[in-house]
């Protein structure tokens, strides 16, 4: 039975090593057992996987994952919290602990060492400074996974979710609907966390696609366009990418591409679909030459 998730003994832990949260590392534990069985139970996990789990601090939400998973990995960055978890979470004996930072974690090792290479789940309350990068780059390697659900600050989970021609839609709505599903499963308020952050979380879930759900010709490409496009927002897209001179494409192919298109001259990139990005980017692959 999890006996972390909850302030009295997370203060008790804390207060027995003495351990002090350090604000560069994110550290914002959860004290809510409530919340912690609902993520676990959104990560839809059973006795057959294995789970990744990002950051976990003095290992509150591992005691819930332990306790359902056939596995869990954690990876945890900051040094002083290694004999806390060798203590928290000593009677399972499905757990490993590795005192890494995951932006240098080989994950495709673990993958192979713990899971036979067969795809794992992602659970975490991620450290909020990191949270792009971390979900990128799990993507971008094609790390075998089948899903990622994450507590990220809400923002992050709005802009992940977001849909064309709303404020919050860019280049990360993009990124995370190539390769997955995203749907936001509840929001958090800060008074579950010890410390309280100064902003408000939400726990978003990432259903990984077998397939991406557009056909693109060279991905980075895709996604050199889909950045081009937000960096200037205010501007027209055919303006927007031909002032991106890493991309070397003439304004007039663009022009041309965007007219092909059946598009408004006048389009901005914000209105645009993952759909429309990548024939955008399909017709303008090695536009130059
Ligand atoms: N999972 C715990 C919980 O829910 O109570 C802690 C979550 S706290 C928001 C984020 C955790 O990620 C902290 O334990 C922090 O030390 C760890 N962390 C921060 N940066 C990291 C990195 N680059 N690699 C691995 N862990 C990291």
């Amino acid at each position: 039975m999890a006996t972390l998730g909850n302030a009295a003994k997370t203060k008790e832990i804390i207060q027995k090593y003495q351990f002090t949260f350090q604000k560069k590392f994110g550290q914002n534990f959860l004290i809510d057992g409530n919340i912690l069985g609902k993520i676990v139970e959104a990560a839809q996990i059973t006795e057959t996987d294995c789970v990744l789990e990002i950051g976990p601090g003095i290992g509150t939400m591992t005691q819930y994952l332990a306790e359902r998973a056939k596995s869990v990995v954690v990876v945890e960055i900051d040094k002083n919290l290694i004999p806390i978890l060798q203590e928290t979470l000593s009677v399972y004996q499905n757990v490993k602990i590795i005192n890494e930072d995951i932006l240098k974690t080989d994950i495709d090792r673990i993958v192979r060492e713990e899971n036979d290479g067969k795809p794992i789940k992602v659970v975490a309350n991620l450290p909020y400074y990191i949270t792009t990068p971390i979900v990128m780059s799990l993507f971008e390697n094609h790390v075998a996974l089948q899903s990622i659900t994450i507590m990220v600050q809400k923002e992050v989970a709005d802009r992940m979710q977001a849909v064309p021609g709303t404020k919050d839609y860019g280049a990360l709505s993009l990124a995370v609907r190539y390769y997955a599903k995203p749907e936001i499963i509840m929001k958090v308020p800060a008074s579950c966390f010890m410390p309280r952050p100064n902003v408000d979380s939400a726990v978003i879930r990432l259903i990984r696609y077998d397939n991406p759900p557009v056909e693109v010709r060279d991905e980075a490409w895709l996604f050199s366009i889909i950045r081009a496009s937000f960096n200037q927002r205010r501007k027209t897209l055919v303006n927007g990418l031909s002032n991106a001179g890493n991309l070397g494409i003439r304004k007039e192919k663009i022009a041309e591409a965007v007219e092909l298109m059946g598009l408004q001259p006048s389009v901005r990139g914000e209105t645009l679909s993952l759909e429309q990005f990548a024939e955008l980017s399909n017709y303008l692959f090695r536009a130059e030459a």
